[in-house]
């Protein structure tokens, strides 16, 4: 009996192993499909950097097929260490942005001068990987590995160490919740483990952006319905993680974009108003429209 028992236990764990390799396998192909869009010129160098960079979009159009272009022209600066905020409805290409500025794809008309600088170097044609070295990202739905919590921390500077780990927690405000679970930083997270909520996942990807440490920052924010307390404590948290760096900020809920260096509002691909949260609210025109529902509660 215990001799049947084991190998069909033991089959159990091969069947979960192969499963979630197999589902590991398919994220790295959606990943690998991405990655075949954009090559590194030949001899390209690395990116050179010395502190914050300005980064700028100038005339950026893009297709991911060719009938349809998805962005039309599109041209802003995100001065040094400044934080620039785009809004728009679902589909008017502001995720776009963000894959573009990481090189996910290259803008469709290099040829007539589009392009993206990071301290007026264009990103595709210095390397790929010193492009993504310098960027931070901290997604909507962060993929968790199936591993500790202290593993998923630590991802990407696993030699940062414990008490680094500790400590981009507790500035990521989810310290405590980690400490008060059974097993702390051992707990296991991911598919198999235990499972995070929106915001939970979200800190997570603040604290690795902290300890990774990047001059650049995409912040693209969660969309999940927060409570009031919840949503202040992202903004704190944004504050937090974008001081001293450039930053693209994605965001869903106006509130999270009042003190934004410039907020872009973005339609069907172009930028159809832009400017501070008090000048575009006083303009009358979309952004405060979209600011007079939020504050109504209809967000
Ligand atoms: P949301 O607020 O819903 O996240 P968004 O403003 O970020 O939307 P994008 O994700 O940038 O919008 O998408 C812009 C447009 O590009 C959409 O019409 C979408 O269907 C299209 N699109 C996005 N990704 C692809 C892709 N891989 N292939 C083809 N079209 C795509």
């Amino acid at each position: 009996m215990i001799q049947l028992y084991i190998p069909l236990g033991f089959l159990g764990v091969l069947y979960r192993e192969i499963k979630q390799s197999l589902t590991d396998l398919d994220k790295m192909f959606v990943l690998l499909e991405k990655e075949r869009e954009v090559a590194d010129e030949p001899g390209a160098r690395p990116l050179t950097l010395d502190g914050p960079p300005t980064l700028r979009f100038e005339n950026v159009h893009f297709s991911y097929e060719p009938a349809r272009e998805i962005l039309h022209g599109v041209s802003f600066e995100i001065p040094a260490g400044k934080t620039v905020a785009v809004v728009g409805p679902s589909g008017s290409g502001k995720s776009t942005l963000a894959r573009l500025l990481y090189r996910f794809y290259d803008v469709s008309n290099r040829d007539e001068g589009g392009r993206i600088t990071v301290d007026g170097q264009d990103i595709a044609e210095v390397t790929q990987g010193s492009v993504r070295e310098a960027i931070g990202i901290v997604p909507q739905d962060t993929v968790l590995f199936n591993d500790t919590i202290e593993y998923n921390i630590l991802y990407g500077r696993p030699e940062a160490g414990h008490d680094a780990a500790v400590a981009a927690a507790e500035a990521a405000h989810i310290r405590s919740f980690i400490e008060r679970l059974p097993q702390a930083w051992r707990t296991m997270v991911g598919e198999r483990g235990l499972k995070l909520s929106g915001g939970e996942k979200q800190r997570v990807a603040i604290a690795r952006t902290l300890l990774k440490n990047p001059p650049i920052l995409i912040f693209d924010e969660a969309t999940s319905a927060l409570d009031s307390a919840n949503e202040r404590a992202i903004q704190a948290e944004l504050r937090l993680v974008s001081k001293h760096k450039t930053a693209l900020v994605i965001a869903h809920r106006l509130s999270t974009v009042v003190d934004a260096h410039e907020i872009l509002v973005l339609d069907s691909g172009r930028i159809v108003e832009r400017g501070r949260h008090a000048d575009l609210v006083a303009q009358g025109g979309a952004y405060a429209r979209m600011w007079a529902l939020q504050q109504a509660g209809n967000d």
